[in-house]
């Protein structure tokens, strides 16, 4: 199914999960999938690895295994950045007879390391060459605390606007710990005139290394009600796992209840902690 239409019936709910590192075995995601698979999610998007490139097959062979075999619709993602356009047109070519039906089209970070090589610049340019070529249903990412790189929001969401113009049919946020910045941006985008689909990003944070990578990574801020939960818990792992999810939970009651398009949970391949809140907030959605 496209993920666009889901929206039309009801507050979405979705998962993320990425593959399994190349020299890892590729079972592991298998034995998320199925304990995953009782949530029955509206659909899961299956991520890239950082900087892009040829090697997504197994995102493709997940994201295809995802519909098959557990009968659920599934995005693919996939950063343009280091592809050129037949790069573009072999990956694309693949995640359609795949059976995949949506692709979460992304330009990915600029290595500080390495030449960029590819042939597109920003998201917005692959968007169009799946539209021109392709009948994929398109998904694409925005920022409501702003992208690290822009100058300012207004630049962000006018680049917004324009890459949903291209084609997208649904955005899915990056995350955020203080709904305040998912509603200004969400008021925002009304007033530019974008009038897809808006899925607020939730990312339940359980240990503090992962925070100060995310801080580090995505600019996002930290409220202080949530760095008091760190600094309370940050040395009892089941207690900050437990507060962390309790977290989680309370923003997605309050997104829902203020009107949400629907809620994307990065599991970060966690099933214990996905289900908790899962179960927590399931008779809302
Ligand atoms: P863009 O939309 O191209 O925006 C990037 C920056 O350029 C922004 O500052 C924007 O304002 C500006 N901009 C956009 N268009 C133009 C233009 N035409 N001219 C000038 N400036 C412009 N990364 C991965 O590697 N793999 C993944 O699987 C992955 N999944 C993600 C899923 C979600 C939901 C999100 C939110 C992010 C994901 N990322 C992933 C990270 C993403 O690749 C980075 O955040 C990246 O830095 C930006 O990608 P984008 O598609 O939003 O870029």
């Amino acid at each position: 199914m496209k993920t666009a239409d889901i929206f039309k019936k009801k507050t979405v709910f979705s998962l993320e999960v990425f593959p399994p590192k190349p020299d890892a075995n590729e079972s592991v995601i298998y034995d998320t999938l199925e304990q995953l698979s009782d949530i029955r999610p509206d659909f899961i998007s299956v991520t890239y690895g950082a900087g892009g490139g040829k090697n997504g097959s197994r995102t493709i062979k997940i994201a295809s295994d995802i519909v098959s075999k557990y009968n659920t619709t599934s995005v693919a993602h996939l950063p343009c950045i280091n592809l050129t356009k037949k790069q573009a047109a072999e990956i694309l070519d693949s995640i359609k007879s795949s059976g995949i039906e949506n692709v979460l089209a992304l330009r990915g970070d600029i290595p500080n390391d390495t030449e960029v090589s590819g042939d597109f610049s920003h998201a917005d340019e692959l968007v169009t060459f799946i539209r021109e070529n392709y009948d994929f249903n398109i998904v694409a990412a925005c920022y409501p605390e702003v992208h690290p790189e822009s100058n300012s929001a207004v630049d962000d969401i006018k680049n917004l606007k324009n890459k949903v113009e291209c084609g997208v049919d649904h955005l899915i946020t990056q995350l955020f710990l203080d709904n305040r910045h998912f509603y200004n941006f969400r008021e925002n985008t009304q007033l530019a005139g974008i009038n897809v689909p808006i899925e607020a990003g939730i990312m339940p944070v359980t240990n503090k290394k992962q925070i100060e990578r995310m801080v580090k990574l995505c600019g996002v801020e930290l409220p202080n009600k949530f760095i008091r939960v760190l600094e309370r818990y940050e040395n009892d792992p089941v207690a900050l796992r437990d507060a962390g999810i309790a977290y989680a939970v309370d923003q997605i009651t309050d997104l829902v209840t203020e009107g949400a398009d629907g809620i994307h949970l990065y599991t970060m391949n966690n099933p214990y902690i996905a289900h908790r809140i899962y179960d927590a907030v399931q008779s809302l959605i």
